[in-house]
């Protein structure tokens, strides 16, 4: 066989190979259209159908969420401040104030805005939100060297009866992903909760003081022997004044933990209400 022959076999072969690829793609962009069709896929976030481009959000919602998404924050008690206000990522209330740092470390993936809080407020009643918030809190934290030496991550618990009700627990869910994303550390339910307390996020009139009162007690550490001496992050959806957050973080402290950090999904500012974060928690 001539060497002209073997390069024209090789070419007419890839050519072959071009079109079927050519071929394949085109038959896989119908039959998403034909599914489309059939059985219309909508935004996450706001119920508008997608079109064959859009994966889970809508453009307007990816848009939105491009807007609440990282920002400046405080990287130890997750309050929005302008980088100016931040210093070494901290806020002047986390450097000076009372019990500061207020966490060792604290990551979000956005501001409690539109469609964030659509998304946390549906995760309630759709488990199968728990991929796309799951990851994108595992990719807040493992951009973060100060999450690096987590050991324990520790769903902020919910009531059994809520648990039942719904079937699952979103904290836990989102635990599992950071977990298996990052590669870090174990999800360990350190924390049960003794009564029922409504989300604060669903109690906007609510204030901080009242808040702080009402999860007093809430939670109890199920085996100090287990969080012990142990790095632990606490993972939770919505974080509002951090009320929660704080009572969890002082029942694990009387556990004996070494250090505790803090996830949320999503935090609301207490910059517009006005409220000084350091004033109303500490
Ligand atoms: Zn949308
Ligand atoms: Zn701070």
């Amino acid at each position: 066989m001539s060497a002209n022959q073997s390069t024209s076999d090789t070419s007419t072969t890839n050519s072959r190979v071009g079109a079927l690829q050519r071929i394949s793609a085109r038959c896989r962009l119908a039959s998403s259209h034909i599914v489309d069709l059939i059985c219309p896929r909508i935004c996450r976030a706001c119920d508008e159908p997608l079109s064959s481009r859009e994966s889970e959000l809508c453009a307007a919602c990816a848009v939105g969420l491009s807007r609440v998404v990282g920002g400046a924050y405080c990287r130890t008690c997750g309050e929005d401040r302008g980088p100016h206000l931040l210093l070494d990522g901290r806020c002047s209330a986390c450097r000076v104030g009372p019990g500061n740092p207020r966490f060792t470390a604290f990551a979000r993936v956005g501001r409690y805005a539109e469609p964030l809080n659509a998304l946390a407020l549906r995760f309630k009643y759709d488990f199968t939100l728990d991929r796309l918030l799951g990851t994108w809190l595992a990719t807040a934290i493992a951009g973060r060297s100060d999450f690096d030496n987590i050991e324990l991550w520790v769903p902020i618990p919910a009531h059994w009866r809520t648990r039942l009700k719904r079937g699952y627990q979103r904290t836990a869910l989102l635990a599992e992903f950071v977990a298996r994303h990052t590669g870090r550390g174990r999800v360990v339910a350190a924390l049960t909760m003794t009564r029922r307390v409504t989300p604060f996020h669903m109690r906007p009139g609510l204030s901080a003081a009242a808040r702080a009162a009402e999860i007093r007690g809430a939670f109890a550490v199920r085996n100090s022997s287990i969080v012990k001496n142990k790095s632990v992050c606490l993972i939770d959806d919505v974080s509002t004044t951090g009320a929660t957050l704080l009572e969890a973080r002082r029942v694990l402290r009387e556990a004996g933990v070494r250090s505790i950090s803090a996830a949320v999904v999503t935090k609301t500012s207490t910059i517009k209400s006005g409220v000084d974060p350091a004033a109303a928690e500490s």
